[in-house]
């Protein structure tokens, strides 16, 4: 395969990584150059050789975002169905009661992965972290979107089972657990073996409270001796929290510290009800120390979250305690500049000041947060030698005017209606806005039917037999 090499000619804004100061910076009227291999230039006037021009001056070059935490599984099928809903009982959290009961058959798993893979890189994404069950093409929809993946097959040993609507209890089922736990160990071996060099493999237990202790230290220290990352859902909900606190005594990152799970290569998904939290009331004020002593991260998804009425006690909060912070979208919209803009909001709200957080502490949080959560100083940059994964966005789009500060706008208010092309390994991902190697319009289709069939299959597993319209009422009343 020949290696061309791509030329933005005077990008108005690009913003490039400056490996003094370790942080991005602004640089205006620069050439980016770059190719399968990788960034081979920014600065002024590049004079190397050149195969195609891409005139830059209504254009920011930006790197591409780090979605640490997302699930193409069933969530692009729960839309529409359970934001107004919650378990009171359960501190108003939906997922035990409500979203558990969506699943997506074998015939919409690969619609809705299509579609999560589509959304997220017209957002501007390049990495994205996928934890789900596997199914026959995973795999090869990952690798053929042209999206750097990373695969995190999930397991556990035990069931959400709720009581009535006010007690979450446990199924547990080791022998099966195990079984699922070999075959993930399998499939992320096949991933990462994956020839484009895109793809790696996660271990996945999926959440800290479905798995006993002696699976997660046994997964741990497989994934450990393997070079791989590990990602666990922890401190996710308060239901969690006092189950752990009936069964251990300890909060979540205390019982993985205790386990010796904590680490610069472990991925705590969500990590909101910690020591310090308002609703968990605990008395000490040891746990944002415990993540960043072990260099633990975070993925930091607050739309789904804020859909629910809880929040991160802050993000700010969390990157001034010297935690590392990445972004992920979890759910539907699969939109990454709205969960940037969510997550500015949602700290400054929680933080209760304007100061909580910055637009730079953001943007790095999404971009090179994600990137050191992954273990990469090559991707969430753009710098000589860095991979090849960045995004063009049009400063002329009417959100985007007038331009004072280009990041701003895209994260307060254009969105990806300014993404215009997106690169991976110096490849189009999406060009003039159109997604190249996935049938998204194909895809979005079969939802309809996948989602018509999920919720007859949901009203069949609810245990309390409730309809549809009572599980998920319209958000307005049908006209008589
Ligand atoms: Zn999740």
């Amino acid at each position: 395969m020949t290696d061309t090499i791509k030329v933005v000619r005077q990008a108005a804004w690009v913003v490039a990584w400056d490996e003094e100061a370790s942080c991005h910076v602004y640089r205006q009227d620069a050439d980016v150059a770059f190719s399968r291999s990788g960034i081979v230039y920014i600065g002024p006037a590049y004079s190397g050789p050149a195969d195609e021009e891409i005139a830059g001056e209504s254009l920011m070059v930006m790197p591409g975002l780090v979605n640490v935490h997302c699930h193409s599984g069933d969530e692009p099928i729960a839309k529409g169905l359970f934001e107004d809903v919650g378990t009171a009982a359960l501190w108003g959290n939906a997922l035990y009661e409500y979203s558990a009961l969506i699943d997506s058959d074998a015939d919409a798993k690969a619609a809705c992965q299509t579609v999560m893979l589509g959304d997220l890189m017209r957002s501007g994404v390049t990495t994205h972290l996928d934890i789900a069950s596997p199914h026959p093409k995973w795999l090869s929809l990952a690798a053929g979107s042209g999206l750097r993946a990373y695969l995190a097959p999930g397991f556990r040993e035990a069931q959400w089972r709720m009581a009535g609507s006010h007690r979450l209890d446990f199924d547990w089922n080791k022998g099966r657990g195990r079984e699922r736990y070999a075959d993930a160990l399998a499939f992320v071996e096949e991933a990462r073996a994956h020839p484009s060099g895109r793809i790696d493999g996660v271990v996945a237990p999926s959440q800290i409270e479905t798995c006993s202790e002696e699976l997660l230290q046994m997964a741990v220290g497989e994934a450990r001796s393997r070079g791989l990352r590990i990602t666990i859902h922890a401190a996710q909900t308060m239901a969690e929290h006092e189950e752990l606190l009936r069964r251990t005594g300890e909060t979540a990152p205390k019982m993985l510290e205790r386990l010796g799970i904590l680490g610069s290569d472990l991925i705590l998904g969500h990590c909101i009800f910690l020591d310090h939290h308002s609703w968990t009331r605990q008395r000490s004020r040891d746990d944002l120390a415990r993540l960043a002593e072990s260099g633990t991260s975070v993925a930091h998804c607050p739309v789904t979250f804020a859909r629910s009425g809880m929040t991160l006690e802050s993000l700010g909060t969390y990157r001034r305690a010297g935690v590392n912070v990445g972004l992920g979208t979890d759910s539907y919209p699969f939109n990454m500049l709205e969960e940037m803009r969510e997550a500015l909001i949602c700290s400054r709200v929680a933080g209760r000041s304007v100061f909580d957080l910055d637009t730079g502490g953001l943007f790095s949080a999404a971009t090179t947060g994600g990137a050191r959560a992954l273990g990469r100083d090559d991707i969430g940059r753009l710098a000589t030698g860095a991979k090849a994964d960045l995004s063009l966005v049009d400063l002329s789009h009417p959100a985007m005017q007038p331009v004072y500060d280009p990041l701003r706008n895209l994260i307060h208010c254009a969105a990806e209606r300014a993404i215009r092309d997106v690169y991976v390994d110096g490849q189009a991902v999406v060009k003039d806005r159109c997604i190249v190697h996935l049938d998204y319009d194909g895809a979005v289709r079969e939802l309809r039917d996948a989602q018509k069939r999920a919720c007859r299959q949901a009203e069949r597993d609810d245990p309390q037999g409730r309809s549809l319209s009572v599980l998920a009422p319209y958000s307005l009343p049908l006209a008589r």
